[in-house]
């Protein structure tokens, strides 16, 4: 039994269960939480990894050790459950771990589908250590529904999973039309909406049975916390799996990490409708640019995955996009060794902007082409960042 987080909220607030306020509302306001012994209107954190027994022996107030539950995780699950608009939702120690967790959950031995462009290191997890578990995976064209289809085995395939926009060409998958292959065979529907975050996609609304984020980007968006997520729109057996494959392997997110993570949220609906509209300027502006090849970017008209993400994207195409230095690897590089105001690491979602050679860390045998320069636009003044991308480019035409 587990209680909800609404035993600190105050009545004089919002709260997670009220249908008539807005997500972004409840983001804001970190779920409505109001601490009840000191009217705080940020949520202490609940640091204890233990509880007391009542007298009779039972755990009446729902919490009995950390690492199956917390309050201040179960304050940053609400929160999360609500902007994706499911039931239920599973915090974890980072993106990894809440991709894995869903995938062990699955009852094993069985097949899996999923993209050929993906997070790499979910993608090499699937290819090299999956099948130590009894998980087969076939690696797909998910921009192409028909290699989709053929790729399911019927009876077999419990889980197609997908990424869009997907690392790090910002593929586009189409989710609902995914979700009835997936339920035709039997199987659930995941979907990675680490990029897309919940401001822009709702994949449980196109009839996702998963969505997953890495919430160490995006939702926590500052490149302090190390976090993932499940969301769920069922309590069902799958569902069960889960929480009981987070317990078991000891994967829920620490109470100092859930509190950063509540207040990441906080900001996230600015953060996002700001690096999409940055992000746009910057793909339109490279899009002319002569020593720009290609700008992959769903929000630009010409880009394959344009029509199905202007249907399922909606407020903007999100904060990242690619972009191809036509003089090649070499050049790329370059360009990524001149910059000053983007800094020079991998990840993305936080409010600094970061350039990534993205070929570099995906090493052999990535899809990645080598002259690509990964985009992941933060908060600075845009103008800033055009120019400072333009001088890096220098002369590399
Ligand atoms: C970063 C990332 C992950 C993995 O998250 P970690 O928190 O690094 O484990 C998974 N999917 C996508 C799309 C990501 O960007």
């Amino acid at each position: 039994m587990i209680k909800s987080a609404q035993t600190s909220r105050d009545t004089s607030t919002v709260s997670t269960d009220d249908k008539t306020v807005k997500p972004a509302t409840f983001a804001a306001q970190a779920g409505g939480v109001i601490d009840t012994e000191t009217g705080a209107i940020v949520p202490p954190i609940h640091l204890a990894t233990t509880y007391l027994r009542d007298p009779d022996n039972q755990y009446r107030k729902g919490y009995i050790y950390g690492r199956p539950d917390n309050l201040t995780v179960r304050q940053c699950e609400d929160v999360l459950t609500k902007l994706e608009g499911g039931v239920a939702s599973l915090v974890s120690g980072s993106g990894m771990t809440a991709a894995t967790c869903a995938f062990l959950a699955l009852e094993r031995p069985c097949h899996v589908v999923a993209p050929d462009v993906m997070y790499w290191a979910l993608k090499l997890w699937l290819a090299e250590d999956a099948k130590s578990y009894g998980i087969e995976t076939t690696f797909v064209d998910a921009t192409n529904l028909d290699a989709i289809k053929q790729a399911v085995r019927p009876g077999k395939t419990k889980m197609i999973w997908l990424e869009t926009p997907a690392n790090p060409l910002w593929s586009i998958s189409d989710i609902a039309a995914a979700g009835k292959v997936a339920h035709e065979a039997g199987a659930l529907l995941a979907v990675d909406s680490t990029v897309a975050t919940p401001v822009l996609t709702r994949p449980l609304e196109h009839g996702a049975d998963l969505v997953m984020h890495a919430a160490t980007k995006y939702l926590n968006g500052h490149s302090d916390v190390l976090a993932g997520a499940l969301v769920f729109p069922r309590k069902d057996a799958y569902y069960d799996r889960a929480v009981r494959t987070r317990k078991m392997l000891g994967g829920i997110l620490g109470p100092f990490e859930a509190s950063l993570l509540l207040r990441g949220m906080r900001t996230l609906h600015v953060r996002v409708a700001h690096q999409s509209q940055a992000a746009m300027a910057m793909a339109q502006h490279f899009a002319r640019d002569p020593r720009i090849g290609h700008v992959l970017y769903p929000g630009l008209p010409g880009f394959a995955g344009h029509e199905i993400a202007s249907r399922q994207m909606g407020g903007g195409f999100g904060g990242m996009l690619s972009v191809r230095v036509k003089a090649g690897e070499a050049a790329a590089v370059r360009a990524a060794a001149n910059v000053k105001v983007w800094k020079r690491a991998t990840s993305l979602g936080g409010v600094e902007s970061l350039i990534e050679h993205r070929r570099s860390i995906e090493g052999d045998g990535s899809p990645c082409p080598p002259d690509l320069l990964r985009l992941s636009v933060g908060l600075e003044d845009v103008g800033d960042l055009i120019q400072d991308l333009e001088q890096a480019l220098g002369s590399n035409i």
